[in-house]
């Protein structure tokens, strides 16, 4: 009887192991798409614009869970400020690329309003990146002082002209991760060129994004890059940049800083913060 059972277990082992391989063998190979690519939203995979998103924010993208409530939350929210601003656009004057970067570096700590008092002049004396690499010292400091920290602005204009004629034969960039290489472009200076100029998807995160993104529930982060990613998720890639204008004009015009106008906001339906912030 003892012997029987011994030969039993003998030849079922095998058995097991052999049924084991053959089940690993028929199982899905594991995905050779980049990480987390299965859990991208059905309306980034088929968004007409998915293909324009630049490299690093797709990455981003695709390592977040989908969230279908917050989606179409953002959803709404998006439709209500598309109605109640529906021609927010760049609020910087600029007729070019070149003009755009200058422009948004000059509007660090200043107003838009500021900056297109002082613009104008300004690349009509300078219309070249060439002309402002080689812009007098003290001669472009005094151009632009009117919109503070004018030393800083015009150290930061002059590196980032040169890098353009040097490295890019005087014309601004496209890509992302060159935009990137300039001094004084960091990914929120390359949205505003990008989306505005060659209408690329993107969103550019300044302080309003930021305050009014976490007080509508959208994000829980701080680092815009994370912010970014965030809302990226959430909306498809052709509503981000009237999104993002809309959202800065609602917090110019309702959402501020130091006090929201929740009275009067058309968004307290839908914003966990309403009445609290
Ligand atoms: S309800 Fe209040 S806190 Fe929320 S978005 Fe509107 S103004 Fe801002």
């Amino acid at each position: 009887m003892a012997k029987k059972a011994a030969a039993k277990k003998a030849v079922k082992k095998p058995v097991k192991k052999a049924a084991k391989k053959a089940a690993k063998k028929a199982a899905p190979a594991k995905s050779s798409a980049p990480k987390g690519k299965a859990h991208l939203a059905p309306y980034h995979v088929n968004s007409p614009e998915w293909h324009r998103v630049d490299e690093a924010l797709k990455k981003r993208i695709a390592s977040l869970p989908p969230n279908k409530a917050l989606h179409e939350r953002a959803l709404k929210i998006a439709d209500i400020l598309q109605a109640e601003f529906p021609d927010a656009t760049c609020a910087l004057y600029h007729d070019n690329a070149l003009q755009l970067i200058v422009a948004t570096i000059l509007s660090a700590q200043c107003t838009d309003e500021r900056v297109n008092m002082v613009t104008p002049a300004l690349f009509a004396k300078y219309p070249t990146a060439a002309d402002l690499a080689n812009a007098p010292e003290g001669e472009l400091e005094r151009d632009i002082h009117s919109t503070g920290f004018y030393n800083n602005k015009a150290k930061s204009i002059r590196a980032c002209c040169r890098e353009i004629v040097e490295r890019f034969d005087g014309d601004v960039p496209e890509a992302m991760e060159d935009l990137l290489t300039l001094r004084g472009v960091a990914r929120k200076t390359a949205n505003v060129v990008r989306t505005n100029v060659w209408k690329y998807p993107g969103l550019t995160v300044d302080t309003h994004f930021l305050r009014i993104t976490k007080r509508l529930g959208l994000t829980d982060k701080d680092d815009p890059e994370k912010v970014e990613a965030d809302v990226a998720n959430l909306l498809p890639p052709e509503r981000w940049a009237h999104f993002c204008h809309s959202v800065i004009l609602h917090g110019r015009k309702t959402c501020k800083a130091r006090k929201p106008n929740c009275d009067e906001c058309r968004l307290t339906q839908l914003c966990p913060s309403a009445f609290k912030a």
